[in-house]
């Protein structure tokens, strides 16, 4: 038996329509399955009897299994989600004012080798199907009520895996109701499947890793800058096709004595001059992986005042979720080895 999600939209259309049913069923499955999220196809009332059966024959409906779940003090819960084959990956439930942030994964590890990142450890172990990633939103909207945003910055680099991720997000919003003005796709600067993804969905929202103003320590920490300098990137930012009033988000990880100074949040400022971006400051969320240290709170604050100063909107991000390990940089399947 095979996992109805595996099949997309096209191929469900084809196989009930080979069967002998209108092709439109598929519609009303999708509706079921995404829309609905129902669980039995026996539930699925408007698709006929026989097809119900036919379809339960063949395939089962499979969310990505619960391994684990922790639960910090903030209500930020961090789950280990098990895959078909015995991977697993982590997804990030995040409760804010309003609204929930679903952080999500698109590989299993990462292979771009930032050197400031758990999941940079694991390498890249393989991609994530677009149905694992669509998974992750299933599986935590199973306890979530009220308006979601969606981040892809878990696990993995999700342009390293654009078909499967950009498949995933037609999903989420031909059939899930998600806007991609809520899905923020998180980036190392691949440049050219960048400016591919904002063609495809011009209105999805685009943060940028930057976390160096410039190539030396840059390359040194992040080895994608070797192919993607950041000059190349400030230019790329000036260009992509992004609606007016939105802005690129720059992230931004503050790790003390390496990029954490006055000097280097003027040159990050200089580096960013005229572009439509807004800033997001993260202070190092410390590991027993690396030895890097979070900046004091006093320094971060300068860093942030001297970018707000030169007219930037800086936000500082003081993350949810520390102390169970599901904060930016952390996520990792180390689930059961202490960490
Ligand atoms: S920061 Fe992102 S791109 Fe870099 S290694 Fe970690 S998961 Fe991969």
């Amino acid at each position: 038996m095979k996992n109805v999600f595996s099949l997309t939209h096209s191929q469900l259309r084809e196989l009930i329509s080979s069967w002998g049913y209108p092709a439109y069923q598929a519609d009303n499955l999708f509706r079921w399955l995404y829309g609905k999220r129902t669980k039995s196809f026996q539930l699925m009332t408007n698709l006929p009897k026989s097809l119900r059966k036919k379809l339960s024959q063949e395939f089962f409906i499979g969310y990505p299994e619960v391994l684990e779940l922790r639960e910090g003090r903030d209500g930020t819960k961090k789950y280990l989600l098990g895959l078909e084959d015995g991977e697993a990956v982590e997804a990030v439930r995040i409760p804010e004012r309003g609204h929930t942030t679903f952080c999500l994964s698109s590989q299993v590890g990462c292979r771009m080798g930032c050197k400031f990142c758990a999941t940079s450890t694991m390498g890249l172990r393989r991609n994530l199907n677009f149905w694992e990633i669509t998974g992750q939103v299933l599986r935590l909207m199973e306890e979530t009520e009220g308006r979601v945003n969606i981040v892809l910055m878990g696990m993995g680099e999700p342009l390293d895996n654009w078909e499967n991720v950009a498949a995933a997000i037609e999903i989420l919003k031909e059939w899930m109701g998600f806007s991609p003005r809520r899905i923020t796709l998180s980036t190392v600067g691949l440049l050219p499947r960048l400016k591919e993804a904002l063609l495809r969905f011009p209105n999805l929202r685009v943060a940028l890793s930057l976390n160096f103003p410039d190539d030396e320590r840059r390359s040194k920490f992040m080895p994608v800058n070797r192919k993607f300098p950041v000059e190349e990137i400030i230019k790329t930012i000036g260009e992509l096709p992004i609606k007016k009033r939105e802005r690129v988000t720059i992230e931004y990880v503050l790790i003390k004595g390496i990029n954490d100074s006055p000097a280097d949040a003027r040159r990050l400022g200089r580096l960013l001059r005229g572009l439509r971006v807004k800033i997001n400051l993260i202070p190092y969320n410390e590991n027993e992986i690396f030895p890097w240290r979070r900046p004091e709170d006093e320094r971060t604050e300068t860093f942030a005042s001297v970018l707000r100063e030169m007219g930037f909107s800086v936000f500082v991000r003081y993350s949810k979720g520390n102390e169970i390990k599901a904060a930016c940089g952390q996520l990792r399947t180390s689930w059961g080895k202490g960490s």
